[in-house]
């Protein structure tokens, strides 16, 4: 997962830029980055860390331009390394372009291995930078043109804000995995992933783009094309469960709201005899909320997070997942202690976060904890830019729910179904649920074998 934001002919680009991606932090943490446009030229600062770390006033101010594009990056295709950051900026025959990138390509290691037998040179390892390459070798003549002709070889899910010397050209791609949205600030075009972070910046007239749309903005000028249309919509039904800030909205549907419907359902699909509804701190609130409102079971914050640790599920490694949790999770003694306790959260990936918080309950003095999940059992890997692990690591994939249960301490354990999911939204059926079903929406033919040819040509593969 990652966040964009751009904005163009407004002279605090950088500040508002800056605000943006710090709205989108929850992200992605590993690295953030600006890039500027200035008579033609593109002058990026990246680091490693969140955007707060990254960008100090003096380094901000290093960006003069009024036109910039910045992103929040976890890796989902690609090594954690500052050589991945984005904003990616190259000088090509076409002129000088940046771009950043939210999503997947299904296709890259196909396209790596087709630019490498063609001679390219490879910086990184993301499949971002494979787009400049080929829109670099596109013989349209036109930057706008190349670019889109670069994108008619990529399969997959991609947001992309490109700065070149007109301004920005945003696109969403034709199944609309991920999010999305334009509106502007003092009457100039900004973009951004979510709602939420146009709003933080004071943006009017939001609006969410259309998958296969592109929106070509310039100091003069807004135009909409409709470059990929026909192809049904499929966004990420996570970004609801998981993914998005609360006060964000997809599709005109509030994620907080959605969030809270599917407690209300989990709470008549899995009831429990409990004194308090506690949630997993913050993925898991308003669903909590929910299920503390439609069992009239109280609803308790008797887990009290450190704002100062990241979120577990998109830290990189194992070893760095296991130690944010006892530093980010304090159970509150007073308020557990001889209690029955719903516990709720979002999802169980491996297990083993979620086996640690019901034992920070138990050791805080809970005499049972039922745990409740606001998604079905996750079973399939993500390819459209959510970095699930290997199946063979999902727990759901290797485990009855009965095993779960005994796995992560609970006293009970309840998912929420998958048609409760989908109906707590809107019961529509513009969504991927492959997380689920493994009905991905794009074909995958041979992706794990070109995962492996591009964990191999970068040397990670054993
Ligand atoms: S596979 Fe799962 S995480 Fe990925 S886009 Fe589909 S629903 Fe979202």
């Amino acid at each position: 997962m990652c966040g964009v934001f751009g904005i163009i002919g407004h002279p605090r680009a950088a500040q508002i830029t800056f605000m943006g991606i710090h709205g989108l932090q929850h992200r992605g943490q590993e690295s953030a980055g600006i890039a500027v446009l200035r008579d033609g030229q593109i002058r990026a600062e990246l680091g490693m860390g969140h955007a707060a770390e990254v960008f100090t006033s003096e380094r901000l101010a290093l960006l003069e331009g009024d036109t910039a594009i910045g992103h929040v990056r976890y890796s989902t295709a690609g090594s954690s390394l500052l050589r991945n950051a984005q904003p990616i900026t190259v000088t090509t025959g076409k002129g000088s372009v940046g771009v950043v990138h939210n999503g997947n390509l299904v296709n890259a290691a196909e396209l790596r291995r087709r630019l490498v037998d063609a001679g390219a040179i490879l910086q990184g390892n993301s499949d971002t930078e494979m787009i400049l390459h080929l829109l670099a070798r596109s013989p349209c003549l036109t930057m706008g043109d190349a670019i889109l002709d670069a994108l008619a070889q990529a399969r997959g899910a991609y947001c992309l804000l490109f700065l070149y010397d007109k301004g920005i050209l945003a696109v969403r791609d034709p199944q609309g995995f991920r999010p999305l949205f334009f509106g502007s600030v003092d009457g100039k075009a900004c973009f951004a992933s979510e709602s939420a972070a146009l709003d933080l910046v004071g943006a009017t007239g939001i609006q969410e783009m259309e998958p296969g749309e592109v929106v070509i903005a310039t100091p003069g000028s807004v135009e909409s094309i409709q470059w990929r249309p026909g192809e049904p919509k499929r966004f990420c039904i996570f970004e609801f469960v998981y993914f998005a800030r609360p006060d964000s909205v997809f599709g005109g549907i509030s994620v907080a709201q959605a969030c809270h419907r599917m407690g209300e359902t989990l709470a008549r699909e899995w009831p429990a005899a409990a004194d308090l509804v506690v949630p997993v701190p913050d993925s898991g609130i308003f669903a909590a909320m929910g299920y503390s409102h439609a069992s009239g079971i109280p609803y308790m914050p008797a887990l009290i997070r450190s704002h100062y640790v990241g979120r577990t599920f998109i830290q990189p490694s194992q070893h760095k997942r296991s130690s944010s949790v006892r530093l980010k999770l304090a159970p509150v003694r007073s308020l557990l202690e001889g209690k029955d306790v719903v516990l709720v959260d979002d999802s169980i990936v491996r297990g083993t976060t979620m086996q640690q918080i019901v034992g920070l309950l138990k050791h805080a003095g809970a005499r049972t904890v039922h745990v409740r999940i606001s998604c079905p059992p996750t079973k399939h890997s993500c390819y459209y830019g959510i970095d699930t692990p290997d199946p063979k690591e999902l727990i759901a994939n290797n485990m009855t729910i009965d095993r779960i249960r005994d796995f992560i301490g609970a006293d009970s354990l309840g998912y929420l179904s998958k048609r409760g999911m989908i109906d707590a939204v809107d019961g529509g059926s513009w969504f991927c649920t492959a997380c689920w079903d493994g009905d991905y929406p794009v074909p995958l033919e041979d992706t794990r074998q070109q995962q492996l040819f591009a964990l191999k040509s970068e040397g990670r593969h054993e």
